[in-house]
């Protein structure tokens, strides 16, 4: 595996590899790799010639200064993972070199931004728009690679190339979880003994959501699964959400004629967690 730091050491290096007639397959992350995101590494393998990872831990997504100094930073071990699953080129620049100047653009997704992740992080889905149009225009991939761990992040990607006509077909990957159900996290190296033991409940929760279709309403369902993870004394939750798939808006009943997804964002301890299951 080749690791790059500068941009146009980057892209003189892609674009080598395009006039060789090879295609490129894009895994962008913020690094404490885990194996949710080594499957979207080895999907990304299948698919393509070329796979390149990019980690930068993108300090204009955070809205809070403390999440962003405590996010976890192991590129030593992420470099290991990578080269065992054959990751060709790992691109991780520093903030200097992705943000030389302050950036002031600005997107409105109309209520895919406004919703959920975006209500609650204000400016976040701004800055992870910012940093991935920045990064597909470093790569050019003609794939790129996201999970559905982060719905609302791959709704929003989508709409920001449906926007912009950027020619990248976005691949969305299921969301790999421990045995116990919870979803994989670089966060997650961060919960207590106790609260990595409660932690599960979410998915269970999102899951016994699934059982509600058709038998309570849809907002019933959110208060119902938000009382389940509130009982316990740790969690606290932030929203419970059942949306349409398509513009994330709330769905007043089971039959609307849209996939349904529910979504979430606990905070456990210290710690923030989201999930998501797929109802309809
Ligand atoms: P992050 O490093 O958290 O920004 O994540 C990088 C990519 O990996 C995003 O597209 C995430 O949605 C995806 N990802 C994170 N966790 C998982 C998981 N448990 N399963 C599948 N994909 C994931």
């Amino acid at each position: 595996m080749i690791i790059l730091k500068s941009i146009p050491g980057t892209k003189a290096h892609l674009q080598q590899l395009r006039q060789d007639g090879k295609t490129i397959g894009f895994v962008p992350t913020m690094g404490a790799l885990h194996k949710g995101h080594i499957s979207l590494i080895r999907r990304a393998n299948l698919e393509n010639d070329i796979v390149v990872c990019s980690i930068f831990v993108n300090p204009i997504q955070f809205n809070n200064k403390k999440d962003l100094e405590k996010y976890p930073r192991t590129l030593d071990d992420d470099i290991k993972m990578l080269e065992e699953v054959e990751c060709d080129v790992l691109f991780a620049p520093d903030v200097d070199e992705m943000y030389p100047e302050p950036v002031f653009d600005k997107y409105d997704f109309g209520n895919l931004d406004k919703v959920m992740e975006g209500k609650h992080r204000p400016g976040h889905f701004n800055g992870v728009a910012v940093v991935v149009r920045k990064l597909f225009d470093v790569v050019e991939p003609q794939k790129a690679y996201f999970g559905m761990k982060d719905f609302q992040q791959l709704r929003i990607i989508q709409a920001m190339v449906e926007k912009l006509n950027i020619p990248v077909n976005i691949i969305p990957c299921p969301t790999l979880r421990e045995k116990d159900g919870l979803a994989m996290s670089s966060r997650n190296v961060r919960l207590t003994k106790s609260e990595r033991k409660l932690a599960p409940a979410i998915y269970q929760v999102l899951r016994g959501v699934k059982e509600k279709i058709g038998v309570i309403t849809p907002v019933e369902a959110e208060i119902w699964a938000a009382n389940q993870l509130n009982k316990y004394d740790e969690m606290e939750v932030e929203y419970f959400s059942i949306v349409s798939t398509d513009d994330l808006l709330q769905v007043e009943s089971w039959d609307e004629n849209t996939g349904v997804v529910a979504c979430t964002a606990v905070n456990l301890g210290s710690v923030r967690l989201i999930d998501n299951l797929i109802l309809i």
